[in-house]
Parts: structure tokens; C-alpha cells; sequence
């Protein structure tokens, strides 16, 4: 049989559209054969996620998608075959949790100030743990109609810069990589490209990751062209780092791709699922 990975997508534990139940549905509807979910932040949608692939027959592989910190730089750190209740993760995802409560108070307040009252409580209430995203922000605006999509709420209000956004200073790259490790997990740069980073940059980023214990990087993800899958392929070369493939799947009807829908891994590029395989 074909196999298929898809190794980053995420549920309502985070910013997800689906439960993990429908998630898992659909990557068995597309032929998925081995799914890791990846919410930022959290292990909560795992067990739910693991038992509907048990019933599916679909390979399953814990994971998450860690919130960092790099010189001033936020960057997503996927783990990969991670143990959930592995205490020293569970601290990091602890303190993301007070850190992402804290943004949320003060994203609030800034939308209060704008006219927009009562935004707190209702993303309180529609996250389904302590991981409040943006995303819950800008469903709340939409559902206000405040705004008519998602990306206006990003354009007007959320991105970065806008006059509700509020900046963080997320866990220690190197922290979030220990405690990856830690758990049995391996760390992975999630969509090396989304940083707008410098060539210059981005080698600095990966000299420090593979330093800090870091073994592969999103070679295939799901908005990437074939070109920007030769750089990113280069660099798992140059930095002798393994390729993760993954779709970042959120919800079906947003501009990221469809679950599972992803180009191959190319030949010269160690699959990261050999290191756990
Ligand atoms: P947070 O981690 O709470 O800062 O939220 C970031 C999440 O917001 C990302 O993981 C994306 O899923 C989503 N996001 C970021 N920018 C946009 C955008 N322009 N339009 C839609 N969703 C976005
Ligand atoms: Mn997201
Ligand atoms: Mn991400
Ligand atoms: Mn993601």
C-alpha cells in the first residue's frame, strides 16, 4: 500500500476547525496512512485523535507545535513522537498556557478600547483549553461582524503590528527543544519559509537548532512551490537534518491546504519517521 504522511495539522485543542474525531476522519477520507496532529501548544486532542486512527486502522504520532522564542523572532517548533505527559514538556506547555492568557487579557483590552467589548469571555468560551489563539480572536470579530473573514481580522486587527496585537515572548528556542527531546520527541522547524528570514538568517536559525539538539525540518508542507522545496531541501542537506512533510492543516474552508493533499519527500532527503520507525 501507498503510504501517505501527513506530520502537522491541527484539531479544536488548538486553532482547528475540526475535533480531533473529524480530523482523523478526514485524513482517512484521504487516504492518509500515518497523521501526526500537531496543535500549537497542546497535548490535549491526542487521545481523542489516537483512539479514532486505532479504530480507522491509521498509523497515529503524538505530536505538537511549540510557540518559541529566537532573537526576537517567534518560531513554531514541531515535536514529533513525543510522550504527552512527559513532565518536563509539560512544564513548557504550562507556562505557553500563562503566557498565551496573559496576551489574550491584553488583546482584549486593546479591543475594548477599540469598541469592541466582551471578547475575552467569549474566547474563554469557545477554546476548548487554556491554548486562546489568535484564531479564537478573530472567529469571535467574525462572529460579531465586526469584520467578514479571518484574514480581515488578521488585516485589521491581529497581525502583527495591527492595533489589537500584542506581542509575546514566547519559550526559549533551546527550553522547547530540550523538553521535546526530553518527552522522547524530535524537534522539527515547522515551515522554515513563513519567517521571512534571510539566507543569512535562516543559517544562523538552523546552526542554532542543530546545536540545541534539533533533527529535521518541514522539507514538504502544503502552500510551498516546487522552488521553495529545492531551498528547503538544500538546507536539510547542508545541515544534515532530516525532512518532515506536512500539511498544516487548520479547517476546511481556510487557505491552507487539504489535509494529506502533499508532494513527495525528495529521494536525497532522510524521512524524518526513520528516527522513529
Ligand atoms: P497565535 O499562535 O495565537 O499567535 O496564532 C497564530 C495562528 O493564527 C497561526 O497558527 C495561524 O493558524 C493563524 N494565522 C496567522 N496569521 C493568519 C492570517 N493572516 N489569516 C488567518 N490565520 C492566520
Ligand atoms: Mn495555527
Ligand atoms: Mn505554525
Ligand atoms: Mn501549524
Amino acid at each position: 500500500m501507498t503510504q501517505l504522511y501527513d506530520l502537522h495539522c491541527h484539531s479544536t485543542a488548538s486553532d482547528g476547525a475540526l475535533s480531533p474525531t473529524e480530523l482523523v476522519k478526514r485524513a482517512a477520507e484521504n487516504a492518509v496512512t500515518t497523521l501526526a496532529l500537531t496543535d500549537h501548544d497542546t497535548t490535549d486532542g491526542l487521545i481523542e485523535a489516537r483512539a479514532c486512527a486505532d479504530e480507522l486502522h491509521i498509523n497515529f504520532v503524538n505530536g505538537i507545535e511549540l510557540s518559541v522564542q529566537w532573537e526576537k523572532q517567534c518560531l513554531h517548533i514541531v515535536g514529533l513522537n513525543i510522550q504527552p505527559q512527559h513532565e518536563v514538556l509539560q512544564k513548557v506547555i504550562a507556562e505557553l498556557h500563562i503566557m498565551r492568557t496573559e496576551r489574550a487579557e491584553k488583546i482584549a483590552l486593546k479591543l475594548a478600547k477599540k469598541g469592541i467589548p466582551d471578547a475575552l469571555a467569549a474566547v474563554q468560551g469557545t477554546a476548548t483549553n487554556e491554548t486562546i489563539t489568535r484564531v479564537h480572536f478573530a472567529n469571535f470579530l467574525v462572529s460579531q461582524a465586526y469584520v467578514s473573514t479571518v484574514t480581515e481580522a488578521f488585516d485589521r486587527y491581529l497581525g502583527d503590528g495591527k492595533v489589537a496585537y500584542v506581542s509575546t515572548t514566547w519559550t526559549p528556542l533551546e527550553t522547547a527543544i530540550q523538553a521535546i527531546l526530553a518527552a522522547g520527541g524530535i524537534p522539527v522547524v515547522a515551515h522554515p519559509l513563513r519567517y521571512n528570514l534571510t539566507a543569512t538568517r535562516m543559517r544562523k536559525l538552523l546552526g542554532a537548532f542543530k546545536n540545541a539538539g534539533g533533527q529535521a525540518i518541514e522539507v514538504v508542507t502544503g502552500r510551498y512551490n516546487p522552488d521553495e522545496m529545492r531551498v528547503l531541501a538544500n538546507y536539510a542537506t547542508q545541515f544534515e537534518l532530516s525532512g518532515s512533510v506536512g500539511s498544516d492543516f487548520h479547517s476546511p474552508t481556510n487557505q491552507w491546504i487539504e489535509l494529506g493533499r502533499l508532494a513527495v519527500l525528495p529521494v536525497s532527503i532522510k524521512p524524518v519517521w526513520e528516527l522513529w520507525q
